[in-house]
């Protein structure tokens, strides 16, 4: 029985984002809880699909006892700023130290977090924990699979654990794999890590794990993880629109030196193999809009990706909800359009209302203006919601007042807060059953696939305007590693 302390610090930072997380961004909940401390970690995370959940669990069954320090997350946006990087760091390390006869430490990272003053801030978080703890504290993290991994990252860690389905439903059960091997290295076992990083980068829209060529990568993993004296074998796809030099897919094979080797030389040619199957080209909003409109039997989705703000989008554009209604959809639904004035406008109108409102493009992200129409207030509602997919569900989401706008066959759901709209409960919420409509845009990339998979006739990509770019060309990088190709397939400059 040994006594272990737990923390979480969970960023996916768009570097080209303007919009800041700040303290404010982490204490308040999101799609997953907001700033928690102490004992109310055990509490607020108990039943929930989140690494550290399943890292307490595993680690409560094997007699560990257990110290939760604290755990925050925010929407993914723009760079961490100062303030809150060195205030939720602090608490995590001054809570961590403050541990008595320390033996053992799990972090719940992302993997993919820049802040305003460090490109590679859960690096710099490690590096202090380090100094505070010495080299042979074991210290074990579970991450993201869109993190950006760098080798000093990976060998400040004994072990690591990272998710391998997109969208993220072993969120809790990768924190017990990430636990499982700091059982084990508490015990005395040590693990080598082979560290590869690939040479090109994947947009999001092309790393859903239940299609190929990501399905066939990671039963690659899982069956090389299988394999004697492999602990592990972890494959990142990488978070790509962030401007350092460790982004992109990586690899980390665990075990004896030799044998991580081999597997990690083996993935990483599989990988190399794969690129060209990455690319794929996507219809505009347009098109997206006409395709979904010729397709005889319904729902069909329409992904936003480009501005979704579970990539750090503004999830204000409204280049679909233009194209649905300019070509006069006779029933369609946007969801979430982020308007905080719209929210309050039809909240003071009421239900039943019609006025003329000025939609969304207010973030000035990219260059476009607001829908300007006549719309009627069919529903308000103050944008609690419980989540019930297989992904996120049990966490309480605050969307802030909403409302559901209708223009002719067209509604939109437009809200106070910034969230994807990857759960059905967003839309049940509002009265609405997706099953019954026949065309759904969602401000989602991949994670809406959870419930919408089984549920969608078709699912279309779209690239509409937005700060989540699906062409990662169209990105002014600057900070890249020589030779990484900007997308799969694409040459090099
Ligand atoms: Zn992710």
């Amino acid at each position: 029985m040994t006594r272990i302390a737990l923390a979480g610090f969970f960023h996916e930072t768009n570097t080209f984002s303007p919009q800041p997380a700040d303290l404010d961004a982490f204490r308040r909940p999101a799609t997953l809880p907001g700033l928690t401390v102490g004992d109310d970690i055990s509490r607020v995370f108990a039943e929930l699909n989140v690494p550290i959940s399943g890292a307490m669990r595993a680690l409560s069954a094997m007699e560990h006892t257990l110290h939760p320090v604290a755990w925050a997350s925010a929407v993914p946006c723009g760079a961490v700023t100062r303030e809150a990087f060195e205030t939720i760091a602090g608490m995590i390390l001054d809570g961590i130290a403050a541990v008595p006869d320390l033996g053992g430490v799990y972090l719940d990272l992302h993997g993919a977090m820049v802040s305003e003053a460090y490109p590679d801030p859960e690096q710099e978080l490690l590096r202090r924990l380090r100094v505070r703890l010495g080299p042979d504290m074991p210290v074990v993290a579970s991450l993201d699979l869109h993190a950006n991994l760098s080798a000093a990252r990976v060998a400040a860690l004994d072990a690591l654990a990272m998710f391998r389905t997109y969208p993220h439903l072993d969120m809790a059960e990768t924190g017990a794999r990430a636990a499982a091997l700091l059982h084990r290295r508490i015990a005395g076992e040590r693990f080598a890590m082979a560290f590869r990083q690939l040479p090109y980068l994947i947009p999001l829209h092309a790393q859903a794990t239940g299609v190929n060529p990501a399905a066939f990568l990671y039963a690659l993993c899982a069956a090389a993880a299988g394999r004697p004296g492999i602990a592990g074998a972890e494959l990142a796809l990488g978070f790509p629109p962030a401007d350092v030099p460790h982004a992109g897919p990586s690899i980390v094979v665990l075990g004896d030196p030799a044998a991580a080797e081999q597997e990690a030389d083996a993935l990483q040619r599989a990988m190399l193999e794969a690129e060209d199957a990455f690319a794929r080209s996507l219809p505009d909003a347009e098109e997206a809009v006409r395709q979904a409109l010729r397709t005889p039997r319904g729902p069909v989705v329409i992904a936003d990706t480009q501005d979704n703000p579970g990539a750090g989008g503004t999830g204000d554009t409204v280049g679909l909800l233009r194209a649905l209604i300019a070509q006069d959809a006779p029933d369609a639904v946007l969801a979430l359009l982020h308007d905080p004035e719209a929210a309050r406008l039809a909240h003071r109108l009421g239900e039943g209302a019609e006025a003329d409102f000025r939609l969304g493009a207010h973030s000035g992200a990219v260059p476009e203006i607001p829908v300007e129409a006549r719309f009627t207030v069919e529903r308000l509602t103050d944008g609690r919601v419980v989540a019930v997919g297989p992904m996120y569900r049990g966490n309480t989401w605050a969307l802030g007042a909403t409302a559901l706008l209708r223009h002719r066959g067209v509604r939109v759901l437009v809200s106070e807060r910034r969230l994807q709209a990857a759960d059905t409960a967003v839309l049940r919420h509002a009265g609405i059953d997706p099953k019954a409509v026949p065309v759904i845009v969602l401000k989602s990339t991949v994670h809406f696939r959870a419930e919408y998979e089984v549920l969608a006739e078709r699912i279309i990509v779209a690239a509409s305007p937005g700060l989540h770019l699906a062409d990662l060309r169209g990105y002014a990088y600057r900070h890249l590693r020589p030779g990484l190709r900007r997308m799969p397939g694409a040459p090099t400059f």
